[in-house]
């Protein structure tokens, strides 16, 4: 993560210890000093994350610093949106280094609860939203987005956050908590926050570390063909297909044992499948880079002056 160490280096390690955020590990404690923050009318910004922590998840907390006056990030890898054969067992865990990265903006609360204390003995509750978690992600992980509107509407009602924060790096993922959120009619509002990447362009990812320095080189055609996608569309091409197979000929030449889950241009609101690239248009695509799964995706907008 070129950079992060650098700025943690310009703190007097003394005065970071004293600026972590608080730890809290049971969800009935959570909720306690949340039940203390609301009475004083305190404005609470959740930022649900699996930890890791790198500048995509930083810039999530410091959008939730910058207009509420209280900010949880929860650190969870939340075993109900794995399924077997993933990688749960091998996600890092690095609570202590998370602390200390947020200790940079002064976060108030990292809740870090265990599997066991979030899903107790004989727990057999499940949300499910229909539709929008079908396609993409939802084919080829089934029973993933189960698995996070669960955990996320957990992390809403024990944070009873005001406002809670998601990056657009899982776009489909928003759109799933979005849909949730209305159709549940929940108090919490939700805001999308921008996809930060590397200098060289690849998206800021906890799953960037399983990546050898080759495969990573050639993960980074995954931004290129997304900027290749908008340079098209802003060229005049309206074509999905033609744009798609330009993607997939690019991401096969740096990588010709690439796996290409999908290439999709989506309605930016439904995900909807589109065949023209009109209007706004969100551009996703997943694609294995040695065994690494990485998911990337691109809002284009026309051209402003076509
Ligand atoms: P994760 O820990 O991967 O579950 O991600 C937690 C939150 O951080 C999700 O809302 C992600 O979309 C967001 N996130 C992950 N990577 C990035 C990134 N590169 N830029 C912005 N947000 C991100």
């Amino acid at each position: 993560m070129p950079g992060t160490g650098a700025v943690i280096m310009a703190y007097n390690m003394d005065e970071a210890e004293e600026l972590k955020p608080y730890l809290v590990e049971a969800p009935a404690e959570m909720s306690r000093r949340i039940d203390a923050l609301k009475q004083q009318g305190k404005k609470i910004g959740l930022v649900p994350t699996m930890g890791a922590l790198h500048l995509g998840h930083m810039s999530l907390a410091i959008a939730a610093k910058n207009e509420c006056d209280v900010v949880v990030v929860s650190d969870f890898v939340n075993p109900t949106q794995f399924a077997p054969g993933e990688d749960y067992d091998k996600y890092p865990r690095m609570i202590d280094a998370d602390l200390t990265l947020l200790s940079q903006i002064k976060t108030d609360y990292l809740f870090a609860p265990s599997p066991q204390a979030m899903y107790p003995n004989g727990f057999d509750a499940k949300v499910h939203v229909g539709g929008v978690t079908e396609i993409l992600e939802g084919a080829f992980r089934p029973t993933h987005f189960d698995g996070v509107t669960t955990v996320v509407l957990k992390l809403f009602m024990l944070t009873r956050a005001d406002v809670a924060y998601f990056g657009q790096k899982d776009y489909q993922q928003f759109c799933v908590i979005k849909k949730m959120v209305e159709d549940l009619n929940l108090p919490t509002m939700v805001e999308m926050c921008p996809i930060i990447r590397e200098a060289d362009g690849l998206a800021m990812s906890s799953r960037n570390r399983y990546l050898s320095d080759e495969e990573r080189e050639r993960a980074l055609v995954l931004n290129r063909s997304l900027e290749e996608a908008e340079r098209m569309i802003h060229s005049g091409e309206r074509d999905v297909e033609t744009i798609r197979k330009r993607m997939r000929a690019m991401i096969l030449e740096a990588d010709p044992n690439a796996q290409i889950d999908y290439i999709h241009f989506g309605n930016t609101q439904t995900l909807q499948e589109m065949e023209r690239a009109v209007g706004n248009v969100v551009a996703l695509l997943a694609v294995r880079i040695g065994s690494t799964r990485l998911i990337d995706n691109r809002i284009i907008r026309p051209k402003a002056n076509a």
